[in-house]
């Protein structure tokens, strides 16, 4: 991993590796901050106490309203550099706001006019050094005593008698105060400041970070294992109920299964959210850019959108520049995410007036870009950015009825930032909100897409005609999956089709039965204890049986090129988990050739 060192973090942390600095930097901020009141209050109460001083011996107070003035003025640009920024670059912003109040008062006080007055007020600000080198104390001594010695050469030539002598005096003493303060304030050991080791401090921050870290990333596997782990009871709930759905006459048990297939996608898409986020964390993320057409996404989208919108009495405008280049290339999945969460929360929160879209491509920069606007609720200034924090849900009281976990935002800004694009929202609350999504996407034909309205319509159309009565009563079929569940799903889903179904639990038994059967279409599960359904594939083909049987991979991930990733390995295609049954269906059709037909006697 690339080292830093020999930039900013020169003083402090050479050596250490990115991500390492990266897991500190936030600790020792964080102690700088503290760092930095307490001796910005060190300061005010010093001049305070001259102030006093000086109106007791009736001395002239000028000098101490210089160091209470700057002094809380730096207190309060440090907390607003704390605040602000994070990371290197409240870091950078501390050294300049440091160099630059001594380097002025040095200026000042070395001017020719002030040559017989004594400075008094800018070195009290040499104690402020700690905060940017407060890791490593011999370092911190030598720019004190480096910056104090300069500054009184440079006094023999500019300073003169009394005003020579003073500065000399004030600079040294305020060095040693400076010093002696840090000690105090740091919590170091004298015997770490004595013989100038460099402090434990920093091994133990680093420890801690490397502690957080592995915590966080244990926590992250574990989510994703859940997730996964609940995918699988998660089918065979969704698979069952469709079938009361299909099967039952009872009105009121329909409404009831109505309800769990509503919860169920909720529930799936909160855990697909969760599988997201620990991806992100760990590190496994990875786009997967595959050529798309951008008026396929636009179309999935406004069909999953525009009725929740309209339930609600919303009018819904969608926008889409004719000149966008019809096929583009990029992670069709992630980007139809990005754009249906932001457009779902337009909906989600808005409860009158009207939601627009406008989406445009930049073919000079091949910026994407989708601007939603709504007139919904809005967000405050002061929440603007922790909306991006994960788990983060404003007005929680206010909201509470609305389903969400506070995921959305976050995963979508950070799948933006790997696309190198942004998010951003305007909002002004109780009015409403625009969010401006950009990303960088290729472009794989620039003929434009024209207008995406006529393909909604003929993909609305192809829908309607489509009325799946599948009948395959010669036709074989073996699923192979560990769990039963899931078994039981596909048997049920395909029962009306009447076509033969054997059933496997384990890649061997696969095995077993591929000997000495024929199938005219398998099934075959990923993630199986023992052999995968990768390894399974594998020794099918090697063992020169069923060559010329479809094979279709069952996953639970739905992942951009999933598809092709399958094909690459062997199979004839895939289907994700939850199986969706017209999708399932409509492969059988494609693969089961002659032995397939299309009947409207299907009960
Ligand atoms: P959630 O699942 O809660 O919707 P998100 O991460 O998508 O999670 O959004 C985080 C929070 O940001 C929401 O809980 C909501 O308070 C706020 N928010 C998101 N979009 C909008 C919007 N269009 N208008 C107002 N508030 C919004």
């Amino acid at each position: 991993m690339k080292k830093t060192g020999i930039n900013i973090n020169l003083f402090l942390y050479c050596g250490l590796e990115k991500k390492e600095l990266e897991n500190i930097y936030p600790i020792i901020m964080e102690r700088n901050v503290q760092l930095a009141t307490k001796c910005n209050i060190g300061i005010i109460v010093l001049g305070l106490l001259l102030f006093g001083v000086n109106i007791l011996l009736g001395y002239d107070n000028t000098a101490a309203y210089w160091v209470i003035v700057v002094g809380g003025i730096t207190l309060l640009a440090f907390r607003m550099i704390f605040k602000k920024l994070n990371g290197i670059m409240a870091h950078v912003y501390c050294y300049a706001l440091i160099t630059t109040v001594l380097a002025f008062g040095m200026a000042l006080s070395l001017q020719p006019g002030n040559a017989n007055m004594p400075s008094t007020s800018f070195v009290v600000f040499l104690v402020l050094l700690p905060i940017v080198v407060n890791d490593k104390p011999y370092r911190m001594g030598l720019l004190m005593l480096f910056v104090t010695l300069t500054y009184q050469i440079l006094c023999f030539f500019c300073k003169t008698g009394e005003a020579l002598a003073a500065d000399i005096i004030n600079t040294a003493t305020f060095s040693i105060i400076g010093y002696v303060l840090y000690i105090l304030i740091s919590n170091r050991s004298v015997r770490e400041i004595f013989f100038w080791t460099q402090t434990a401090e920093n091994e133990r921050i680093r420890e801690e970070a490397r502690i957080a870290e592995e915590a966080n990333k244990a926590k992250s596997n574990f989510l994703a294992n859940m997730s996964h782990e609940i995918r699988t009871p998660m089918n065979a709930i969704i698979g069952l109920d469709e079938m009361i759905l299909r099967e039952s006459n009872d009105e009121t048990a329909k409404k009831y299964a109505e309800d769990i297939k509503s919860a169920g996608n909720t529930l799936l898409s909160i855990i697909n959210d969760i599988l997201d986020l620990s991806k992100i964390e760990t590190g496994k993320m990875e786009l997967i850019p595959v050529n798309y057409e951008l008026s396929s996404v636009i179309n999935d989208i406004v069909n999953m959108t525009e009725k929740k919108a309209e339930d609600k009495n919303l009018k819904f405008n969608m926008k889409v520049e004719e000149s966008i280049p019809s096929v583009l290339n990029g992670d069709e999945i992630r980007i139809r995410q990005i754009l249906l969460n932001i457009i779902n929360n337009a909906v989600k929160y808005t409860e009158k007036g009207s939601i627009d879209v406008y989406i445009s491509f930049d073919r000079v920069t091949s910026v994407l870009k989708a601007v939603v606007k709504d007139t919904g609720i809005g967000i405050k200034p002061e929440d603007k950015e922790r909306l991006f924090n994960s788990f983060l849900r404003l007005d929680e009281t206010r909201n509470r009825n609305i389903e969400g976990t506070g995921l959305g935002l976050n995963i979508s800004r950070q799948l933006a930032q790997m696309m190198d694009g942004t998010i951003e929202v305007e909002s002004e609350y109780g009015k409403g909100s625009v969010f401006t999504i950009t990303v960088v996407q290729k472009v794989a034909d620039d003929t434009p897409m024209g207008d995406y309205t006529k393909r909604l319509e003929k993909a609305r159309k192809e829908e309607k005609e489509y009325k799946p009565q599948l009948l395959a009563p010669d036709a074989t079929l073996l699923v192979v999956d560990d769990n039963d569940m899931n078994i039981k799903v596909v048997k049920f889903l395909l029962k009306k089709t009447k076509i033969k179904i054997t059933t496997a639990l384990s890649g061997t038994e696969c095995l077993e039965l591929v000997k000495s059967n024929s199938y005219d279409i398998i099934l075959l599960d990923q993630m199986m204890p023992g052999m995968s359904g990768v390894e399974t594939l594998k020794a099918i083909r090697d063992l020169k049986l069923a060559d010329d049987t479809p094979v279709i991979a069952l996953t639970a991930d739905a992942i951009s090129g999933a598809k092709e990733m399958y094909i690459e390995q062997g199979f004839t295609d895939y289907l994700s988990k939850p199986i969706i049954y017209e999708e399932l269906e409509k492969q059988l059709i494609e693969y089961l050739g002659d032995k397939a037909y299309v009947s409207s006697d299907v009960q």
